[in-house]
């Protein structure tokens, strides 16, 4: 079954190989959309793209942090395609800092990247959405936001994906009579190159004996979910945030 037939959809930082993104890129194609592929580096977007199944897919560069290269590169994909349907807000960063070792380059980083780039790129959409009546926002933010960290990334990064779920709800509320929905994916750990070599095996040890179901996660896993928040299977979900990660905050 194509969940997202004659749909398309942007996702930000999906050029990364072995990113969220691009694992929700590639299962989107699979169900039929069509996918533009944004990240900071254009031949690495465009690599991303060409990989993906089926044909129409495109790409481009955008930094998240800069609004009028997101209005740029939206307006591009509208008038190449003449809609867009879905937003999945994916770039982000993180830095292992501890509280005190927060410098004001580091929060500017971590905060813009990951909490102004998911506004500006929503901005950037809604008009578009709103007009067409229909729309669905996925924004990721992460299991640090709810348990004040303790996989990787510091209390900026926490704060900053935290920031993410309460924008994620008041969207929900502002877009949900104009058709529009929001949600939010909160992954634990997930094998990516966020954390590719950068965990101690005493880290990772740590962190897997936090999981109940003893495993790191995929990007898969966290593309299903963004296939659900995408497709109309999830027509009355809005302003959620749903959990991807193997049990870690059962409470
Ligand atoms: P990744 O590092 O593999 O990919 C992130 C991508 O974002 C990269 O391609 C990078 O070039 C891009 N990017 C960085 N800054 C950007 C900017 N200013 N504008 C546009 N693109 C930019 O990371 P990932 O693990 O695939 O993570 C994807 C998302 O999921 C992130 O928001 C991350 O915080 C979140 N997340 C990841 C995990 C995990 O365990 N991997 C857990 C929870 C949440």
């Amino acid at each position: 079954m194509q969940l997202l037939d004659g749909m398309t959809a942007i996702i930000t930082g999906a050029a990364s190989p072995r990113g969220l993104g691009k694992a929700t890129a590639r299962l989107f194609a699979q169900h039929g959309a069509r996918v533009a592929i944004l990240d900071l580096d254009a031949d690495e977007a465009a690599e991303a793209a060409a990989d993906l199944p089926g044909t129409g897919h495109t790409s481009g560069v955008c930094d998240v942090t800069d609004k009028a290269a997101c209005d740029t590169v939206v307006a591009d994909i509208i008038a190449q395609w003449g809609q867009v349907d879905i937003l999945v807000n994916n770039a982000g960063i993180t830095q292992p800092l501890k509280l005190m070792e927060i410098a004001p380059h580091n929060y500017d980083a971590v905060l813009d990247v990951n909490l102004r780039g998911t506004l500006y790129m929503s901005q950037a959409v809604i008009p578009h959405m709103r007009a067409r009546r229909q729309g669905s926002i996925v924004n990721l933010s992460s299991v640090s936001a709810q348990r004040g960290g303790g996989i990787f990334g510091g209390p900026h990064y926490s704060a900053a994906k935290a920031g993410i779920l309460g924008l994620t709800k008041a969207m929900a509320r502002e877009l949900a009579p104009a058709g529009v929905r929001s949600n939010a994916i909160c992954p634990g750990f997930i094998a990516t190159d966020i954390t590719a070599g950068k965990l101690t095996d005493e880290m990772r040890a740590q962190v897997l004996d936090g999981i109940p179901m003893g495993r790191a996660g995929t990007a898969d896993d966290v593309a299903g979910c963004a296939l659900f928040l995408a497709s109309s299977l999830s027509a009355y979900v809005t302003g959620s945030e749903v959990d991807v990660n193997g049990g870690s905050l059962i409470h």
